[in-house]
């Protein structure tokens, strides 16, 4: 079998969606292909935390349904709805974003002009954004404008939404750095971005490091950190580009660009039915830390897991039927095994004053949750990670937040 025949069947091996015999040719191409290999392991890993994120999700409350309708309908433009995958697919992306560096692709920037290009509609609480020009660096408020040529820079744990007249509204993420090149072209250096953009935009473009993602008319995102650009498409079609190569990404498909390589062929997300706004909530994901007892074989271990949050965010005092943490354990084999944890598994301790079943949780006010790693059966060098995941309730946060992967020796 040849390295293009074996590509071409990746994807449906790894979703173990083909026949017998043909599974069988393509592993025994990997077992002697090691740039196919490869391509196996980024095409697994991006499964894994998709898999892991579409997973069975809690469904969001009633009111949160309603909130989520009545921004959906504040929308100038025909409302564009997002399905529930596009947000959990954020899980996934969120692994590009834990190592955002600075890229200098850009070259030496124009000096900022005074025309405004962008006006800030929201910002979430207690977070800062900043807008910079020549020297300065400014903090916006809602209703501030964005000249062209001026950057916009969020502190982490901050989220905005911004808009552009006749092309569309932008939500960004804490830790995002973009340029306003010009009216029809956002320069996205690092960080997230979610575009809805109006059907008589056509053109316009959200350019990444490594990737320039080019709207046909669409609901998107654009995620730029750990060398790589990231495109998921909600509705519509983007054309994903840059020196190598160009591809049109379609709704329910996500690309990434790395460095000298064309964009990967489209990954197809699982459907869903549920609608969700992805402007429905500004405030920070929590940050998860996992700590890990010392391990023994055949013997659980203890785990901590600690939720805090750059600005105040409200997530439920106690695991629910609407969260949930999924721990990802990787043996020193290399092989992964999701473990899913609800509230039988799993003790919170909090000393915050609940809320009608919400804490608020900040740089100091803290949500602990323990509980058990099931036993583990070999020794040597494990790894670990932890995402907490909350359909939200009221006015609580929702979505995904995963913990860094941490290293746990199981000892003989
Ligand atoms: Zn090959």
């Amino acid at each position: 079998m040849t390295c293009d025949a074996t590509r071409s069947l990746l994807t449906d091996y790894v979703k173990d969606e083909l026949t017998r015999p043909e599974s069988d040719n393509v592993a025994s191409h990997l077992k002697i292909c090691e740039a196919c290999r490869t391509q196996e392991a980024e095409i697994r890993e991006n499964f894994g935390l998709l898999r892991l994120a579409i997973g069975p999700t809690p469904a969001p409350a009633p009111a949160v349904w309603d909130r989520i309708n009545d921004a959906v309908d504040d929308l100038e433009a025909a409302p564009a709805r997002v399905s529930a995958w596009v947000w959990r697919t954020f899980a996934a992306a969120a692994a590009f974003l834990i190592a955002a560096s600075a890229f200098s692709l850009f070259g030496p920037s124009d000096p900022a002009s005074t025309v405004p290009v962008a006006r800030l509609e929201r910002v979430g609480e207690g977070v800062a954004v900043y807008r910079a020009s020549g020297g300065g660096r400014e903090a916006m408020k809602p209703g501030a404008s964005l000249a062209m040529g001026e950057t916009l820079t969020l502190d982490p744990g901050a989220a905005a939404v911004f808009a552009i007249d006749g092309v569309g509204r932008f939500r960004v993420a804490g830790g995002t750095t973009l340029r306003m090149a010009d009216s029809r072209t956002i320069e996205l250096h690092s960080g997230e971005v979610i575009a809805e953009i109006k059907p008589s935009a056509r053109g316009f473009r959200i350019v990444g490091p490594q990737a320039r993602a080019v709207v046909l008319g669409t609901l998107f995102r654009v995620c730029a950190a750990g060398g790589r650009t990231a495109l998921t498409v909600a509705s519509g079609a983007v054309t994903f580009a840059n020196g190598e190569g160009s591809i049109e990404v379609h709704a329910g498909y996500q690309s990434t660009a790395a460095a000298g390589a064309a964009p990967a062929a489209p990954l197809e997300l699982a459907a869903d039915a549920a609608d969700w706004d992805l402007f429905a909530s500004l405030a920070p994901a929590p940050l998860v830390r996992l700590e890990l007892a010392a391990a023994t074989p055949g013997k659980p271990v203890p785990f901590t897991l600690v939720l805090t949050s750059d600005a105040p965010t409200l997530v439920e005092s106690a695991i629910s039927e609407r969260t949930y943490v999924i721990l990802t354990l990787e043996d020193p084999a290399g092989a992964r095994r999701l473990v899913r944890l609800s509230a039988s598994d799993l003790a919170a301790s909090c000393d915050l004053p609940a809320r009608n079943g919400l804490v608020s949780i900040d740089r100091q006010n803290r949500l602990v949750l323990k509980g058990q790693i099931p036993a583990l059966d070999a020794p040597g060098s494990w790894t670990a990670s932890a995402l907490f995941a909350s359909g939200g309730r009221e006015e609580s946060w929702a979505g995904y937040a995963e913990s860094a992967v941490e290293k746990l020796e199981v000892k003989r």
